[in-house]
């Protein structure tokens, strides 16, 4: 057992640090992702965690503004697109992206000679439906960790898919619906432009669609989607149908109408044989929207930062990983979640 390093206190001329309304920007008197109402918000993305109702203004990519309003309704919201930067008391803003979902963005901050870059939630590998990750150079970097343990090793975009089309063809070949629960922001588009149209017709679930409209309008090509109460979509169809639906809906009468289905749970916690047993589905494909362990220290290597600040996930085990490699590394206390909703506290298989 090897005990977390003592935590260094932030130093003054920090351009973040944690305040319990969020992380806060002292000289631009601004907060990142902030959980408690405040006036002024750089928000990194869309999820519910990051970007949340009640600020006075926002700030964010405008790829974000479609599933911002979707979810927040009307807000004072300014876009940037990627590396476009604006001022303000002083402070240089701009994003950078960040690989996650549609409009996701590193936020980077720049203020007397000195760089800091908060990623918000990242992924290194591109997915096609959102800009790649791209290492923004730092003094210091502002890291997530949500899958921040050496066991998460993501396969390959065409590892997971050439799963997942093999799982849908055998079932649509024996006349079954397969049921695939997955994040319907985000990972449901993903999945709709990662797999295989030619095996048969795909049904989404009402949260879906929505989410993919937002994305078809951004410029991400998905493939055509039907809504159970469709025309034409009936026992047949749905027998050789793809359906996606949050995992929300697992145990609802919506899911009746497939009959006989095959269900599986896409999501990053299904490398944990505990939490797929848990499911209680019959398949768990290894799939998340952040970066997996060899990412997460490849993203930091790359910005070339000295000091490293971890918010969520495994954050003692990353500090301790960060610090016995040289780097200055400390953790910040934060109330983001994870879109899958599964305890981050995960134990080994
Ligand atoms: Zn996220
Ligand atoms: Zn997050």
């Amino acid at each position: 057992m090897v005990t977390a390093p003592p935590a260094p206190t932030s130093s003054p001329g920090d351009l973040v640090v944690a305040r319990p309304e969020g992380l806060y920007c002292p000289p631009g008197d601004f907060y990142i992702d902030p959980w408690r109402p405040v006036d002024r918000a750089v928000i990194t993305h869309a999820h519910s965690d990051h970007a949340r109702v009640g600020h006075g203004h926002y700030l964010a990519h405008v790829d974000s503004a479609g599933t911002l309003r979707t979810r927040l309704g009307e807000i004072a919201l300014q876009t940037l697109a990627y590396g476009e930067a604006v001022v303000h008391h002083g402070v240089r803003v701009s994003l950078h992206p960040a690989g996650h979902v549609l409009g996701s963005a590193q936020v980077r901050l720049e203020h007397g000679g000195r760089v800091w870059v908060a990623s918000g939630d990242y992924k290194t590998e591109p997915d096609g439906t959102c800009t790649p990750f791209e290492p923004v150079p730092c003094d210091t970097f502002i890291t997530e960790s949500t899958f921040g343990l050496p066991i998460y090793r993501w396969p390959t975009q065409a590892a997971l898919f050439a799963e997942i089309n093999d799982w849908w063809r055998l079932n649509a070949e024996q006349g079954r619906a397969s049921v695939l629960l997955c994040y319907a922001f985000g990972k449901a588009q993903r999945i709709l432009h990662g797999v295989d149209p030619a095996i048969g017709p795909i049904v989404v679930h009402g949260a879906v669609e929505p989410l993919n409209a937002v994305y078809r309008a951004a410029g991400v090509p998905l493939p055509p989607t039907l809504r159970v109460t469709d025309p034409g979509v009936d026992a047949a169809l749905l027998g050789r149908a793809l359906v996606l639906a949050p995992p929300s809906a697992q145990g609802t009468p919506w899911l009746r109408r497939f009959g006989n289905y095959s269900d599986a749970f896409a999501s990053g916690w299904m490398q944990l044989r505990g939490t797929r047993r848990r499911r209680g589905v019959d398949r768990g494909f290894v799939m998340s929207d952040h970066a997996d362990w060899p990412g997460l220290q490849q993203a930091i290597a790359g910005t070339g930062a000295e000091r490293v600040f971890v918010t969520h996930g495994s954050v003692a085990v990353l500090v301790r990983w960060l610090t016995e490699n040289g780097l200055e590394a400390q953790g910040f206390k934060t109330e983001y979640g994870d879109e899958d909703s599964e305890p981050v506290a995960a134990t080994a298989p």
